[in-house]
């Protein structure tokens, strides 16, 4: 176990996807000392996730090799899970820990996928779109393998296309949107020309697969692992042989670090001004946090906060009427794929809702608060701590999410009582409460 070293700079970024890579490059571009950390193994996000420069998009290309040019610190396969003090953040990784002090702090932590129960969504080969994507990216064999991808989102195209590419077989897209929100979406993105570029190439990349607007799936059946899935289609049913069912019902940000920092929120986004400066003294946010926007809005939030962060507000400025654009596209994005009432009668009563857990949909009926179900069921309470079933219920039974306490994410004891030996006089070391 490594000792928790202590690293100084002037700009911390938390997240090293296409925000995170952006506002490092632009805050080192001041000549400010600049750390970027990210929990998996190579920069890069969901979006650009893997290391091999083959198949990735031009941008990626581009940014990586940008960062790569410029005196940033790297940390990755660490996750920030604490803040033990003002301006310190405690990361962690596989076998060691660091503490890492910033002047400014710029979080890009991106998003997530949001899953809702169903019966059967937690049997083996069922998985989030994005999931399976990133698991094939990561060398899990599809080709031949039959996939319907379903849910809500623009990402559930890029999937299909994606695993299609790689040789799967994809039966149906089951999107729950109707054809005319859809529609409204389509012309809403005339004035867009990169995104009727990216449209028309996801178009030809999906073509011939059948698409299902007004559908979900219902049921996922199978013995030991997925063998079928029953999906509604406008109203119809149809029950459908396949090897994986990729679903997701669009994006959650990650908002869990900048509420733990103090971050105010509102309708689930990390509020910003201008500068993507947060209501929290020192700390800019950036990409997906503060609204699912696409790969397009997070570069350029990143490299504005990355500007403003390393004190060149004047070059974030010039980047203020390209935002504006990308998040008119965010907004077309929350109304387009908003989810329908109906996907609310989609859990029966023994439907698992909190998979760490074990807690079928029938005990969290019973409560009138996200709080009283955690108390009374371990709700939310297991290692991914609420991330799937916090926004699963919030979407169920319109709970409102709690506060946020530290740990963010569950940490190693003896990482915590390091710490907390560190910053107490010794024998009366204290970490989250507990003596
Ligand atoms: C699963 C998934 C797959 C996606 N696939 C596609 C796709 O194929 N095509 C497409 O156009 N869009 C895709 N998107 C959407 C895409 O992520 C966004 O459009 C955009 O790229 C987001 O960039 P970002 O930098 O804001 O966030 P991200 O790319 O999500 O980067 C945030 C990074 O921060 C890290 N992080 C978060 N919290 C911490 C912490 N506490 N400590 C350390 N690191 C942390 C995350 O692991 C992640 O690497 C996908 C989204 C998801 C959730």
């Amino acid at each position: 176990m490594a000792s928790g070293l202590q690293h100084e700079f002037d700009v911390v970024v938390v997240g090293g996807g296409p925000a995170g890579i952006a506002a490092a490059v632009c805050a080192a571009e001041s000549g400010v000392r600049v750390g970027i950390v990210d929990d998996n193994p190579v920069l890069g996000g969901q979006i650009w996730r893997g290391s091999s420069e083959d198949g990735q998009p031009e941008d990626a290309v581009k940014w990586k090799q940008l960062i790569q040019t410029r005196a940033v610190t790297v940390f990755c396969g660490k996750r920030i899970v604490h803040q033990p003090e003002t301006g310190v953040l405690l990361a962690e990784g596989t076998d060691d820990f660091c503490e890492l002090r910033y002047r400014n702090l710029v979080l890009a932590t991106g998003a997530r996928e949001r899953f809702l129960p169903f019966p059967g969504w937690t049997l083996p080969n069922v998985m989030g779109a994005g999931g399976l994507q990133a698991m094939v990216k990561s060398g899990l064999p599809i080709r031949g393998k039959r996939v319907v991808v379903a849910g809500t989102g623009p990402l559930l195209l890029a999937v299909a296309a994606y695993l299609r590419q790689h040789g799967a077989e994809i039966i149906v897209i089951c999107e729950q949107a109707s054809w005319t929100s859809l529609a409204r979406f389509a012309m809403a993105l005339i004035g867009q020309p990169a995104k009727i570029i990216q449209a028309l190439k996801l178009k030809k990349d999906i073509a011939g697969v059948r698409f299902a607007a007004n559908s979900w799936p219902l049921a996922a059946h199978g013995q030991n692992a997925l063998e079928r899935v029953t999906i509604s289609r406008a109203a119809e049913l149809e029950t459908i042989e396949c090897d994986y069912l990729a679903c997701g019902f669009h994006l959650v940000p990650n908002i869990e670090l900048a509420a733990l920092l103090g971050c105010q929120i509102h309708n689930g986004y990390v509020q910003v001004d201008e500068w993507q400066r947060t209501t929290a003294a020192a700390i800019f946010c950036a990409g997906e946090p503060t609204g699912i926007g696409g790969v397009e809005l997070s570069l350029v939030e990143g490299q504005i906060a990355g500007f403003a962060a390393g004190g060149r507000p004047a070059d974030a400025q010039k980047l203020f009427g390209a935002r504006q654009k990308f998040r008119r596209f965010a907004r077309y994005l929350d109304q387009t794929f908003c989810l329908c009432d109906e996907l609310r009668k989609l859990p029966s009563e023994d439907t698992i809702v909190c998979r760490c857990e074990d807690v079928p949909h029938s005990r969290l009926r019973e409560h009138t608060s996200w709080r009283a179900a955690k108390l009374y069921t371990r709700c939310g309470m297991g290692p991914c701590q609420g991330r799937v079933c916090g926004p699963a219920t919030e979407f169920l039974f319109q709970w409102k999410p709690d506060s946020v306490r530290p740990p963010i994410f569950p940490a190693r004891v003896e990482n915590l009582a390091a710490l907390a030996g560190r910053r107490e006089p010794e024998g009366k070391a204290v970490m989250g409460g507990v003596r």
